[in-house]
């Protein structure tokens, strides 16, 4: 049966190698089991990726969906999705962004758009509500990601159209490459950028007119004004819209988990020149946010002095911060703003490429690599940055990432990854919850599956405890799950309860389900992605961390993770997921 309220229930399939199209229909029966986003972007890629397909390769799929939310009134709901096998790491991968390209892409009718196959020269996608047009875009390749998206805006010039686009990281399949969005949103951790670059894919943008059929609209404008009434006054949303996730650095520099100089330390002298009320100092910051969102965390920044004076970027996120400034020592915001837009330009993610650069002053510190390269150096980093990006010299190596560059300079026992993915800025020998997060998301050491340092940090639980902590992580990473299902913003986490989403999910879906309902939507999408990388060889013995946090104290605070402190928080969680 078709027809589920909340959906188009329709699929967009592209063939890049045939130049074709066709439309397809989603069944009730999947929509109801796993939703829309994660749901159905995890239920795709796991029917239609073979098991062991090369990530660069036309055989892999590049899954786009939207949730049930999207280009609706609700709040914190303007974001999409997309699901690939990462090219970084060789197994799941997943991301999200938000933005006003959302409607634009929702507004085409499609839950889900399927890109499979290769071109044989570079090309733009125009999907619309009426069908694809395959535009030539050899002109576009080598142009970085501001002016790409720009000049495929133009040459479409359709009111209401949004455009995602690779850089010149994606074109050379970096293997960390993202997607940009509206000049400085990122998306495509784990390299999705580089699978669009395999498949000579330069950006896609979208137009429409079609607006899904919700199964309750005057009740869900009741709940999102009611909603609003509720938590408008709480102190998250003034703490993340006067600050953002810069705020998080004087959080974690006073815990001692701000990761520093390549993971040797968990705090920076100098943290101050880094922080939230640095960068309100030293640049003019407007407050920017997503369509229907009043926590506007985003945060535009022009650098007012100096060699980057006028420098214009959204950021700097938390994360990028920790990278450069935390990893790689740059203590001064304006230069970590310039790294930043370089990385943007080129469409690289950040957090990866601040762990690559970190590690790479290491490798030149054991004299491992010609380069002489120190911490603290912001012009030395930004040509390491541009080497990656063009494969150029030591870029060469790292642009495969680091598991690979430690193979290949004898530094595995150095190198900080999961599954071949880098941590967040979480430091899980003080946050051992984080290690737990690590050890076991799908997508390799991501902080987001469970964003579970909030409840660490807020008191919720003793970040020491170990025993009875998987239960709670549990909780909030369902939570987290049934949120990418439906795919709303992460910082409402703590605002939308259980019953929100029950009576969300009313009134979008029609779909009378309690809690339990709920959290068993979120175990099959869990169990979707976990059985996409038991497929590609992912085993029980691959949920570890480092071992540099067993056996590296911090020094500040005296802490550390053991194995078997690892080892009792994942046997409760095997236990509680029922992965026997
Ligand atoms: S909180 Fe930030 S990321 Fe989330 S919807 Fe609002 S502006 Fe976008």
């Amino acid at each position: 049966m078709l027809g589920m309220k909340g959906f188009f229930n329709q699929l967009l399939r592209i063939d890049l190698s045939k130049k074709t199209w066709t439309i397809e229909p989603i069944p009730d029966s999947i929509l109801k089991s796993y939703l829309g986003g994660k749901g159905l972007g995890s239920y795709l890629l796991l029917k239609e990726n073979p098991p062991h397909v090369d990530p660069l390769s036309p055989e892999n799929h590049l899954i786009f969906t939207l949730g049930p939310m999207a280009d609706t009134p609700f709040y914190g709901s303007s974001r999409f999705a997309v699901f690939t096998k990462s090219p970084q790491t060789g197994i799941y991968s997943e991301s999200y962004s938000g933005g006003k390209i959302t409607s634009s892409m929702s507004r085409t009718g499609n839950d889900a758009i399927v890109i499979e196959g290769r071109s044989n020269h570079p090309t733009f996608l125009e999907i619309s509500d009426e069908g694809v047009v395959f535009h030539p875009a050899s002109e576009l390749w080598g142009k970085d990601t501001y002016e790409a998206e720009e000049a495929i805006l133009k040459k479409i010039e359709k009111k209401d159209s949004g455009a995602l686009v690779i850089g010149p990281a994606g074109e050379n399949l970096v293997r960390f490459a993202v997607i940009e969005i509206e000049n400085w949103r990122s998306l495509g951790r784990a390299g999705i950028g580089a699978v669009m670059g395999s498949k000579k894919l330069k950006g896609i943008v979208f137009h429409g007119k079609k607006r899904r059929a919700i199964a309750d609209l005057p009740l869900l404008k009741r709940l999102s004004k009611e909603f609003k009434d509720r938590v408008k006054d709480n102190p998250t949303v003034h703490i993340y819209k006067k600050y953002g996730t810069p705020m998080l650095v004087s959080i974690m520099n006073t815990i001692g988990a701000f990761p520093t100089k390549y993971w040797s330390k968990g705090t920076l002298e100098g943290w101050e020149g880094i922080s939230a009320e640095s960068l309100m100092e030293h640049c003019e910051v407007t407050p920017s946010a997503c369509p229907h969102c009043f926590m506007a965390c985003g945060k535009v920044s022009r650098v007012k002095k100096g060699r980057h004076q006028g420098l214009r970027i959204m950021g700097p996120e938390y994360e990028t911060i920790y990278a450069f400034g935390g990893l790689c020592m740059v203590k001064s915001i304006e230069e970590i703003i310039y790294l930043n837009d370089l990385c943007d330009r080129l469409g690289m993610d950040t957090i990866t490429a601040g762990n690559l650069a970190a590690f790479a002053i290491e490798a030149s510190g054991k004299g491992k690599i010609k380069d002489k390269l120190s911490y603290g150096d912001a012009d030395a980093i930004a040509e390491i940055l541009k080497k990656i990006a063009y494969r150029k010299g030591v870029g060469e190596i790292l642009s495969e990432g680091v598991r690979h560059a430690a193979s290949v300079w004898g530094m595995e026992k150095d190198a900080i990854h999961v599954k071949g993915l880098e941590p967040a800025g979480f430091d899980p020998r003080v946050l051992k919850g984080m290690g737990l997060a690590y050890a076991t998301s799908d997508r390799g050491a991501c902080h987001l599956r469970a964003t579970f340092y909030k409840s660490e940090l807020s008191g919720q639980i003793n970040p020491d405890q170990i025993k009875g902590k998987a239960r709670l992580f549990i909780d909030y990473e369902d939570k987290m799950t049934l949120f990418d299902g439906l795919i709303l913003c992460r910082f409402y986490r703590d605002l939308i309860t259980w019953t929100d989403l029950e009576e969300i999910l009313r009134a979008v879906c029609g779909l009378p389900l309690k809690k339990k309902g709920l959290k068993a939507i979120a175990s099959r999408i869990i169990n979707l992605a976990r059985e996409f990388n038991r497929q590609e060889g992912v085993t029980k013995k691959d949920d570890k961390l480092p071992r540099r946090f067993f056996r590296e104290v911090l020094q500040e605070t005296g802490k550390t993770i053991q194995p078997d402190e690892l080892e009792v928080m994942l046997k409760e969680y095997y236990q509680l997921r029922g992965w026997t």
